[in-house]
């Protein structure tokens, strides 16, 4: 069946390239230009393509309800210059977002990655891997090119946390909760430091550092890891 993605933008133009775009590529849409709208057909979507800026709120909230009972994927839609509301939204739990102007295709493949990351079933104990890098949870074995890395901890869980998600760009203050737990004070900076030496393992395994992407001004995503 048809995945349903509400289309939650207050401007006409934008709403309907990405209807058009989406509905071309077999995709059921409704569109939604008020908060109101969206949260009338919120529970009916299998996907949202969130505006944040709406004349009668704002899409974080839609974006908070949207993470309670069945969680629904969502991604933002994002003003050009607007970081903070990149960073906001994935620290509340967006799976992806694009930056405006974006072609209705990125729109496209953004819907399809994201659909089919949250809809691959969830291994308990599966063995993560990338290209030539896998990591074991159980057995806490991180191996490059049948190599086994020499990882401290910080870079393990790193490593695991974005191999568990798949190219989903989390942010360094989701990294430091994962790594290190809530509460835990770390800069941004350790995060940075923590990457660059992961990296340069990586690299000495002659796996390419650029596994781990730098997302600018975000923060880390996976990458597609070419062999080096
Ligand atoms: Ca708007």
């Amino acid at each position: 069946m048809a995945k349903r993605i509400l289309i939650v933008e207050d401007e006409a133009a934008i709403a309907e390239s990405v209807e058009f775009a989406l509905e071309r590529d077999g995709f059921e849409t409704v569109r939604a230009p008020t908060l109101s709208k969206a949260r009338a057909e919120l529970p009916t979507a299998d996907l949202v393509v969130l505006d944040l800026m709406l004349p009668d709120g704002s899409g974080f909230e839609l974006l908070a309800e949207s993470r309670r009972g069945r969680r629904i994927p969502v991604i933002i839609l994002s003003s050009r210059d607007d970081e903070l509301d990149r960073v906001s939204g994935l620290e509340m739990g967006a799976d992806d977002y694009v930056t405006k102007p974006f072609s209705p295709r990125e729109v496209v493949a953004r819907v399809r990655a994201v659909l089919r990351r949250t809809e691959a079933p969830p291994e308990a104990h599966a063995v993560l891997a990338a290209s030539e890098v896998e990591v074991d949870r159980e057995t806490r074995r991180a191996v490059a090119n049948g190599q086994e890395l020499e990882l401290t901890r910080t870079e393990f869980e790193l490593l695991a946390s974005l191999l568990e998600t798949e190219g989903r760009v989390l942010t360094r203050a989701v990294l430091i909760e994962r790594i290190f737990g809530d509460g835990y004070v770390v800069t941004d900076r350790t995060i940075d430091t923590h990457v660059k030496t992961l990296r340069k393992k990586l690299s000495d395994a002659g796996v390419d550092p650029n596994l781990v992407e730098t997302v600018r001004g975000v923060g880390y995503r996976l990458g597609r890891g070419e062999a080096a």
